[in-house]
């Protein structure tokens, strides 16, 4: 017994620890903050209810929701939106940013398997660190897993650690699982709040199909297609991608078939999470230098062409914040009385020059937190 709690006791510190939360510095531009959960109660005291970031212009406009943290480990596709909070202002239509939906996954690092803890970003004053998580729900917040997770409305059955994934529960059941319970809230604050666009972050590892692409409801292809012209304009390449119409529980398939918001998710490309890769390190995750997924793309084996340079985490969160703003410039384009003008977030070519540049110094009490 003495042995068992000499060898659990530090392990038990390092899980414990990484329950802790990220620091986000709520910035000028942000008119207030609440909890997911204020939208569905099945949420609420659970550790799956997320902060909200939202901004209101002072001009009309139309409604734009956003969330990284899906698959936490995914980092561009939460600091694109932690970066945003901290930075931008709204002047027309109204924006919410969940920037770490899925909250619970982020204290679900797989240590086991030699992944990392956390990374660093350094910043002119410091080096700021954030969490690296796991890609589902984890599983002391919602257990035992199910042998086979059935889709309960298609009746398509996926392994059961699935029911984790908050991009394989949507739409989400007020009964269901907690990560359903998860995606059941996000739907009712579309719904609620009537958002005319949604859109879900990502990074894909270039052996997968869906790098630097959209993902979006053929009622999104519109919008998603001038976004990505505009995105062209300035040298970005995006690949356009319809959803399925036979794959269930994708956030841009149900939360489009399911409320009147134009559903969009994109993808950056970093190889850290997938199953062809080098030193699973932190060098790694930032760089996204890869010398097996160098040989792999010379052997045709990725979608994407991976190269010696990597895929620097600055440009990987460039690509998500450019996105984003150019999708709002494209709803005000297609619809000027739905329009949303977000102001003050930095250039593409701006953050190519470093992200830590933008994000800002917390307060000392708030660090201490
Ligand atoms: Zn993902």
């Amino acid at each position: 017994m003495l042995l068992v709690l000499l060898v659990s006791s530090p392990a038990a510190v390092a899980f414990i620890r990484q329950w802790q939360p990220d620091v986000i510095v709520k910035g000028q531009g942000v008119t207030r903050t609440g909890k997911l959960s204020e939208y569905f109660e099945g949420i609420k005291g659970t550790a799956n209810d997320p902060d909200y970031y939202y901004f209101e212009g002072s001009e009309p406009g139309g409604t734009m929701i956003f969330w990284g943290g899906t698959h936490p480990v995914e980092p561009a596709a939460y600091l694109a939106p932690i970066l945003m909070i901290e930075n931008i202002k709204v002047t027309k239509g109204r924006v919410f940013i969940i920037p770490q939906i899925n909250i619970s996954s982020f204290g679900n690092t797989k240590i086991g398997i030699g992944d990392i803890s956390s990374f660093g970003i350094k910043t002119p004053w410091g080096e700021r660190r954030f969490r690296f998580g796991g890609r589902g729900t984890n599983p002391i917040d919602s257990w035992p897993d199910p042998d086979v997770y059935t889709n309960f409305m298609t009746g398509q059955s996926l392994a059961g650690d699935e029911s984790r994934n908050l991009n394989r529960t949507h739409p989400g059941r007020p009964n269901g699982y907690l990560t359903e319970r998860l995606s059941y809230a996000l739907l009712q604050m579309v719904k609620k709040e009537k958002a005319d666009v949604t859109i879900d972050l990502h990074e894909a590892p270039p052996d997968r199909p869906l790098c630097n692409a959209f993902a979006v409801h053929e009622r999104a292809a519109e919008l998603a297609s001038l976004a990505i012209l505009n995105m062209e304009a300035q040298g970005i390449k995006v690949r356009l991608e319809m959803s399925p119409k036979y794959l269930r529980g994708l956030s841009h398939r149900e939360i489009g078939d399911h409320s009147d918001a134009l559903a969009l998710l994109f993808e950056t490309q970093s190889p850290y999470h997938g199953p062809l890769r080098g030193r699973a390190d932190e060098a790694n995750l930032l760089t996204a230098k890869d010398p097996f997924l160098v040989l792999a793309s010379k052997m045709g084996r990725t979608s994407v062409q991976h190269t010696e340079e990597g895929v620097p985490i600055d440009l990987r969160v460039a690509r998500h914040v450019t996105s984003i703003v150019e999708t709002a410039n494209a709803l005000t384009e297609l619809h000027p009385e739905k329009g949303i003008r977000i102001e003050g977030a930095p250039s593409y070519n701006d953050l190519l020059k470093g992200i830590g540049n933008y994000l800002k110094q917390p307060e000392p009490a708030a660090a201490g937190k």
